[in-house]
């Protein structure tokens, strides 16, 4: 069955009496040549476990179960799980969790799967809902689960921001975030007509390869991720007048970044990950 053909799908919708469902962030792949990109670029094959993201009707599920050794999809709506029991009947090694993926604790999982085979890799893979799409990537690199790489497709914004380097307007807390815990690589840009319904942007698919150490090492993470939510939560103001979001005086930061080396005056939109580094290593030895 040519899951991505929208003739399929608007059989499979009529078949089924299903209806897309906005709020859910159902915009479904009908381009093969997308599809098969997802799956060269997450680089899946025999001895690997793949942790799908939103299989909706399966389309992905069962391009990356042709290379796989299992596939784990987690499926929020209920209503598809009737409609993946056809589309991925004869695949033994897809198995279907009806959960929101924000609620299962994908590390007790994974870690239940290597214990009874264990697979070289785990990488997660997923088409990503847009409404919660940093949400879940977030969820992913804070739980800390045991994963190689992480392939998703996301709004192109959303992409670009994650990709920002330091001085543009699109850099922030995510892109700092997401650099902190993995190096970052454009697997395809893909335009709006390869989805049904159509959305109203385009998306891209990014590969993220977690790092076996963060980027930078400051000697406290928390405080770390204090001044980067600080910094850009006033991302106008200079850095002086935005730090006082970590509770910190002024007297207290003014000091801080006289021992990192940063002028008070820039904007944390300027600030690398070794300056953010650095910063919280001078609050972190600071007597107040
Ligand atoms: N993978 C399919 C494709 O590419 O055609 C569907 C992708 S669609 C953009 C996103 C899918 O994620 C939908 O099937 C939606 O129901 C599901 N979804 C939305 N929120 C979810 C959540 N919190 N947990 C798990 N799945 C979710």
């Amino acid at each position: 069955m040519k899951l991505y053909d929208p003739a399929v799908i608007r059989a499979i919708k009529s078949k089924y009496g299903f209806r897309f469902s906005k709020s859910l962030g159902q915009n479904f792949l009908t381009s093969k040549e997308v599809i098969d990109g997802i799956v060269e670029g997450a680089d899946i094959g025999p001895s690997d476990l793949i942790i799908e993201i939103g299989p909706g009707i399966g389309v992905l599920t069962v391009a990356a179960a042709e290379k796989a050794g299992k596939v784990i999809a987690v499926e929020i709506d209920s209503n598809l799980m009737v409609v993946l029991a056809d589309t991925l009947r004869g695949y033994d090694n897809i198995q279907i969790i009806n959960e929101n993926v924000m609620k299962l604790d994908l590390a007790a999982l994974i870690q239940e799967e290597m214990e009874d085979a264990p697979y070289r890799a785990v990488k997660v893979i997923g088409n990503l809902p847009y409404y919660i799409t940093t949400s879940i990537i977030m969820m992913l690199l804070e739980s800390r689960i045991p994963c190689e790489s992480i392939t998703i497709m996301m709004q192109k914004e959303v992409a670009d921001r994650i990709k920002a380097s330091p001085g543009g307007r699109t850099y922030g807390a995510l892109s700092v975030a997401v650099q902190y815990y993995c190096t970052v690589e454009t697997v395809e840009e893909v335009p709006k007509e390869n989805f049904m319904p159509m959305p109203k942007v385009d998306s891209t698919v990014l590969r993220l390869d977690l790092r076996e150490e963060p980027a930078v090492r400051p000697i406290d993470e928390d405080m770390f991720f204090r001044c980067v939510r600080a910094g850009f939560s006033m991302r106008r103001k200079t850095l002086l007048n935005s730090l006082t979001a970590t509770g910190h005086s002024k007297d207290a930061i003014r000091t801080a970044l006289e021992t990192a080396g940063i002028d008070a005056r820039r904007r944390a939109e300027t600030l690398s990950l070794e300056e953010f580094a650095a910063l919280a290593d001078a609050f972190s030895g600071l007597q107040e």
